[in-house]
């Protein structure tokens, strides 16, 4: 056929299809996962779409994902009326490596090979669509975009460095728009193509998936058949003239088998269901499917709220921190709009960038389907959601602190403390609401994290302000001369190790009305002077002051009498409106 074009796969998925048809992997199963979650993709991107061009669904062809399996050919088709592809796309998408993800997968895969490592990175990443090859040696692709008027055939063989493309031309195998996969399996792999595998697979993986999936299944119905108990004899009664109700004869049941569509997944999205009536367990699960996830979440949060704003929500603090850092870009909300999906790239408009480890749904009912950052940027709507949203996510927090379960909390400190500390500096609003979140070593607890509620119920009976002291360890921060008059009265001080503590505390300024001191600034007054004394003393060494000032030049700006000391000789301190140590470690460290 001169119409059928070769293409050669870019280099990186040559070694992508090279380790998925070579894997031992054995979760093989996750192929239906990506592929049903590219038709819903795909679906998701039509509807949306239509909400501005409301003729791209002009043909009345439902929305919806339907699977096949042929278990005498070991062959499964996967059709989604979505968008579908046009050649270019078709190029792009399935011959490079367009998807993030599986870019990452690549990443994790080189990382955990040169470190001699064997994970089951396939699962945990997701190849996407090369995830077919896990268990078909032949994959047909073919697919029909609203944006082409001709329909196209991608071809791929498991063992091959090229694909094909050509044209559609059997007017049976016509889409009226979407994608048909057609997925022909190796021979060991021939058990999937049982219309009760998909149907299991489907629920198992694909329960969450927002358009109906149905799957081709045997079906029968019981059905009455009448049989004659002896034809002869009814001949015999007829000829009697007897009427037929009458007649003596025996029904039998009998099924009839046939074939048809059945609906596989629940199509209610979970967070338009009552919160009352949806276990932790399907929160936990439809966390782990909508994000890709391993682990279950560390807590999660399903509400409703009415009145002046209407939405509703199921956010998630996650149980780790995945590689990114506090400023990149992430994924982690999920928009829809009357049920439709938007976007996931709208979190910085719904969540303070301090809260951007917070993944979740959020489903509104008051903005507009084509709402564009422009849009949520201006929204009033928006600002009143993002109030409630951080709100949510603090009482989330607050709850997981509240676990009788410490390590929880630990976890989560030590996951995400850095992000609570970054809200101090970013958001003074919510201040109330960050401070009891934050957990300090202190001269009192060197191994575990306190509260500082916890320093506050602990203060002594005359003591006024938070002591805190900044250090680069608990080690140093121990060994700080300036804690001696400290520790013999019994305070607790705040060890300040990580440096954005000390930023933190500095832009908090106080807690439950206590100011935070600095301990290691010149002025601390622990409110046991003795003026008299102290001005006899000072007299009496002004002289050696001036010695040792004169001595030591400019790298000093004062020398003074402490009061502060028990057992050491003396001590560094910062100016009362210097930077403290800690502050000028930071700052050297930034400029460099
Ligand atoms: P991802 O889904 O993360 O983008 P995949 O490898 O699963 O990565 O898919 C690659 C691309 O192929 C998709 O982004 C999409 O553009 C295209 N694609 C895959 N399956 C379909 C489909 N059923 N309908 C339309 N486009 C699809
Ligand atoms: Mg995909």
């Amino acid at each position: 056929d001169s119409s059928c074009e070769k293409f050669e796969y870019q280099a990186e998925v040559n070694r992508l299809m090279d380790l998925i048809v070579h894997s031992l992997y054995s979760n093989k199963e996750v192929f239906l996962r990506e592929l049903v979650s590219n038709a819903s993709d795909a679906l998701d991107k039509l509807r949306y779409l239509s909400v501005t061009e409301p003729d791209l669904l002009r043909d009345g062809v439902d929305l919806d994902v339907r699977i096949q399996a042929d278990k005498d050919n070991g062959i499964v088709t996967i059709t989604d009326s979505g968008i579908g592809m046009t050649k270019q796309e078709l190029v792009d998408s399935l011959g490079t490596i367009a998807h993030s993800g599986t870019a990452k997968f690549l990443k994790a895969l080189k990382e955990s090979q040169e470190a001699g490592k064997d994970s089951n990175l396939i699962g945990q990443f997701g190849v996407g669509f090369y995830s077919a090859f896990l268990v078909a040696d032949k994959v047909i692709v073919s697919t029909k975009s609203p944006k082409s008027d001709k329909q196209y055939i991608w071809e791929g063989e498991a063992n091959s460095s090229s694909y094909t493309i050509r044209e559609e031309t059997d007017p049976e195998k016509l889409l009226p728009r979407g994608t048909r996969l057609t997925l022909f399996l190796k021979n060991e792999d021939k058990g999937f193509a049982h219309p009760e595998k998909i149907q299991k697979l489907v629920k198992n993986y694909s329960q969450f998936v927002s358009f109906p999936i149905y799957t081709w299944q045997e079906k029968g119905h019981t059905k009455e058949v009448e049989v004659d108990e002896d034809p002869t004899e009814a001949k015999k009664e007829g000829d009697d003239g007897t009427t037929a109700e009458q007649k003596k004869k025996k029904t039998k049941t009998v099924i009839e088998k046939y074939w048809d569509w059945e609906l596989t997944n629940e199509t209610q999205p979970i967070w338009l269901r009552n919160p009352k009536e949806v276990t932790t367990q399907e929160y936990n699960e439809f966390y782990r499917k909508t994000f890709n996830e391993y682990l279950d979440p560390l807590a999660s949060s399903h509400f409703t709220t009415e009145g002046e704003v209407e939405f509703r929500s199921i956010l998630f603090v996650p149980s780790v921190k995945k590689e990114e850092l506090i400023d990149s870009k992430t994924k982690n909300i999920r928009l829809y709009v009357k049920r439709v999906f938007i976007s996931d790239d709208f979190d910085g408009e719904l969540f303070p960038r301090y809260l951007s480890f917070v993944k979740g749904v959020v489903d509104s009912n008051d903005l507009p389907l084509n709402v564009s950052r422009e849009i949520l940027q201006e929204s009033r709507i928006v600002r009143i959601m993002r109030k409630r949203l951080v709100r949510k996510a603090f009482d989330m927090i607050l709850g997981i602190s509240l676990s009788e379960n410490r390590d929880d909390y630990e976890r989560f400190w030590e996951n995400f403390g850095k992000f609570l500390k970054l809200g101090c500096m970013e958001d003074k609003e919510n201040h109330k609401r960050l401070a009891p979140l934050l957990r300090f070593f202190s001269n009192q607890s060197e191994n575990e994290v306190i509260s500082l509620d916890e320093y506050v119920e602990n203060m002594k009976p005359e003591q006024k302000d938070i002591y805190y002291v900044a250090a680069d360890s608990v080690t140093s921060a121990k060994n700080a001369p300036f804690l001696e008059r400290l520790t013999e009265k019994e305070y607790e001080v705040l060890f300040l190790v990580d440096p954005m503590d000390e930023v933190a505390i500095q832009n908090l300024k106080s807690y439950k009305e206590k100011n935070f001191v600095d301990i290691s600034k010149e002025d601390l007054d622990l409110g046991d002077k003795n003026e008299e004394k102290e001005k006899e003393i000072k007299q009496e060494f002004s002289k050696t002051c001036d010695w040792i000032k004169k001595r030591l030049g400019h790298k000093v700006a004062r020398v003074d009498i402490s009061h502060r000391l028990s057992s050491s000789p003396c001590v560094l301190v910062s100016g009362k409106f210097g930077w403290s140590a800690n502050m000028e470690r930071l700052m050297r460290a930034q400029t460099m």
